[in-house]
């Protein structure tokens, strides 16, 4: 089989909000071309400095819930008080054009995504410290006190599902923790069954007596 029609694998990546999973994605993706990465819908106020299109598509509740009835998303969920979702159609047609998806959901979608895709591979993230995850969250300077007080109340609840996922990745050296999941995406990728099917050729050569 060639690399082409393979199909791509699905990442899962989860983590309380401030643990650094938009900021380490953002590296894996310049590391490895291989990999792209779902741009959600949002109901949520859009950051300064985010753009359309780019970190979220912003859209209103009643367009959020008109895609919901047409059963546009793949998953969706209320997180914070806001809706997020992603969508059905760009998942599906990227993972069989052979590129590998990287979905950065919470939980919730998560759990979803695995229901309907269990080949998907979950990769769950996490600051080395309860400390760490709120002086990131503060240092951001992107939410308002009360959005902050919010996402820190829920950490607990979505740190209590790392154990759905497969790889749990602590994210204290950045550089480490990069590291981590470059090496997840590649172990992933040199899988006997993934290997048998990129180099069926060589192994029926290498199997003949010369
Ligand atoms: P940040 O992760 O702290 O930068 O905050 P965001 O506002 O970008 O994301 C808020 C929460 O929504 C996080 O827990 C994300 O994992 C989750 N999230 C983002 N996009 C999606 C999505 O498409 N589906 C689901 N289910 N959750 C999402
Ligand atoms: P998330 O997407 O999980 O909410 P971000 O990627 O926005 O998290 O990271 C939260 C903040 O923490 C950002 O300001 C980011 O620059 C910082 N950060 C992320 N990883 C590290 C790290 N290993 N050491 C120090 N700061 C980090
Ligand atoms: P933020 O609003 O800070 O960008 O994201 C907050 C949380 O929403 C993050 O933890 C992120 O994982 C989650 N999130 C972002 N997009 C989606 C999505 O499409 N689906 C789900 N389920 N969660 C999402």
């Amino acid at each position: 089989m060639s690399q082409k029609s393979e199909q791509g694998t699905l990442y899962v990546i989860s983590a309380p909000s401030g643990a650094g999973k938009t900021s380490l994605v953002a590296e894996m993706l310049k590391a490895d071309e291989k990999l792209g990465v779902s741009v959600s819908h949002t109901t949520r106020p859009m950051r300064a400095g985010e753009q359309d299109g780019v970190n979220y598509h912003f859209v209103s509740r009643a367009d959020f819930e008109a895609m919901i009835n047409r059963g546009d998303f793949l998953e969706h969920a209320d997180v914070f008080g806001n809706y997020y979702g992603t969508s059905q159609v760009w998942v599906r047609e990227t993972l069989a054009q052979g590129q590998d998806v990287i979905l950065e959901i919470d939980w919730q979608g998560a759990e979803q995504v695995r229901r309907q895709m269990p080949d998907c591979v979950g990769i769950f993230i996490v600051p080395p410290s309860p400390e760490t995850l709120k002086a990131r969250l503060t240092g951001r300077g992107t939410d308002t006190r009360e959005v902050v007080e919010r996402r820190l109340n829920e950490a607990a609840d979505e740190c209590s599902h790392a154990g759905e996922f497969d790889y749990l990745v602590v994210n204290d050296d950045f550089a480490v923790a990069l590291a981590d999941l470059l090496a997840i995406v590649r172990c992933h990728r040199l899988r006997m069954q993934a290997q048998q099917a990129r180099y069926s050729g060589l192994l029926i050569r290498l199997s003949e007596r010369h």
